[in-house]
C-alpha cells in the first residue's frame, strides 16, 4: 500500500507560515496585498475567487476583489490591471481565467506587472522559470504545489529519478516539466499524441497527470515504489450516493495505483489544497521582493 501524500496538511502548513511571513511584514510596515479579479458570472469561477480572497484575508494580507460585469471591454480590464499596477498596496494581481471571449487573455496577462504576477503566467515568468532562474521567478501555483509535494516524499534533489508529466499545458504541465527538470530529473513531457503512453509511465520513478480524463492511468502503468502526483479533478455519477449525485476523482485510478505506486497524492485532498496555499505564497513573496527582501522557504 502506498503511502498517501496528505496535500490538506501540506497546505495547512505553508498557509500558517505565509500568515507568519505576513505578520513578520507588517511589523515593517508592509502589508501584503492581493488583488483578485473576475469577469462575468461564471459559477465555478466565482467560487474559486471568492475562496482566493477570502484566504487572502485569512493570511492577514489586505485583500480586494474587482468583479466586472460580463459586457466590460478589453480596454476597460486593461485600465484595471493598469491601475493595480501602479497600486503600491497590492503587490499581487490575479485576474481570473477564463475571461469572456470578447477579451484577448494574452493581452491582459501580458500587462500584468510581471512582480505582481502572482499566477505566473507571463511570458517573463514562464521565461525565468524554463531558463531555470526560479528564485526570480513567480511560478504557477499547481505545479508549484506538486512539486512541494514531491519534495516531501523525494527531497529537493532528484538527480538519478526519471519523472513523466502527462499532459503539456502552459498552467499545468509545461511548467511541472521545468520545476523536475530544475531538480535534476530526467523529464519526458507526454501528450495526447504520444504512443503507447503505458509504457512511457512504467518506466517514471515520478509520474504527474495533469490531463483532465478521469481515472485514465491505470495501475499496471505505475513502476512498482513510484510517486504519483495526480492533479486532475474530473466529476463523474456517483449513482452508489443516490440518483444524480456525484463525486470527484483524479486523473489516475487511485483504488488500483496505490497498490503500486510508493506514494501518491488522494482527490480531492492531494495537489487540490496546495494551489490556493501557493498563491498565498506568491503573493507573500511579490510583497517581500517589492520591499527589497528575499522570501525565506516555506
Ligand atoms: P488542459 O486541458 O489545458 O491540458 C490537458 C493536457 O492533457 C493536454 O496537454 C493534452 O495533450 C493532454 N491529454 C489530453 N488527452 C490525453 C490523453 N488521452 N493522453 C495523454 N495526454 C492527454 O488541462 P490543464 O489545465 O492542464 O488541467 C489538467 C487537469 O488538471 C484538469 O483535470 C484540471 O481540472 C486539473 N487542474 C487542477 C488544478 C488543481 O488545483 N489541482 C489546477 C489546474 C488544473
Amino acid at each position: 500500500m502506498a503511502q498517501i501524500i496528505d496535500g490538506k496538511a501540506a497546505a495547512a502548513k505553508i498557509l500558517e507560515n505565509v500568515t507568519k511571513g505576513a505578520e513578520e511584514l507588517k511589523t515593517r510596515g508592509v502589508t501584503p496585498g492581493l488583488a483578485v479579479v473576475i469577469v462575468g458570472e461564471d459559477p465555478a469561477s466565482q467560487v474559486y475567487v471568492a475562496s482566493k480572497s477570502k484566504k487572502a484575508t485569512e493570511c492577514g494580507f489586505h485583500s480586494v476583489q474587482h468583479s466586472l460585469p460580463e459586457n466590460t471591454s478589453e480596454d476597460e480590464l486593461v485600465s484595471l490591471v493598469e491601475d493595480l499596477n501602479r497600486d503600491p498596496a497590492i503587490h499581487g494581481i490575479l485576474v481570473q481565467l477564463p475571461l469572456p471571449k470578447h477579451i484577448n487573455s494574452d493581452r491582459i496577462i501580458y500587462t500584468i506587472a510581471p512582480e505582481k504576477d502572482v499566477d505566473g503566467f507571463h511570458i517573463l515568468n514562464v521565461g525565468m522559470l524554463g531558463t531555470g532562474a526560479i528564485a526570480k521567478a513567480l511560478v504557477p501555483c499547481t505545479p508549484a504545489g506538486a512539486m512541494l509535494l514531491i519534495e516531501g516524499v523525494r527531497g529537493k534533489d532528484l538527480s538519478g529519478l526519471s519523472a513523466v508529466v502527462i499532459g503539456r499545458s502552459n498552467i499545468v504541465g509545461k511548467p511541472m516539466a521545468n520545476l523536475l527538470l530544475a531538480a535534476n530529473a530526467t523529464v519526458t513531457i507526454a501528450h495526447s499524441r504520444t504512443a503507447d503512453l503505458a509504457a512511457v509511465c512504467r518506466n517514471a520513478d515520478i509520474v504527474v497527470a495533469a490531463v483532465g480524463r478521469p481515472q485514465m492511468v491505470k495501475g499496471e502503468w505505475i513502476k512498482p515504489g513510484a510517486t504519483v502526483i495526480d492533479v486532475g479533478i474530473n466529476r463523474i455519477p456517483a449513482p452508489e450516493k443516490g440518483e444524480g449525485k456525484t463525486r470527484l476523482v483524479g486523473d489516475v485510478d487511485y483504488a488500483e495505483a496505490e497498490k503500486v505506486a510508493g506514494s501518491i497524492t488522494p482527490v480531492p485532498g492531494g495537489v487540490g489544497p496546495m494551489t490556493i496555499a501557493m498563491l498565498m505564497a506568491n503573493t507573500l513573496a511579490a510583497a517581500n521582493r517589492a520591499s527589497g527582501r528575499d522570501t525565506p522557504d516555506l
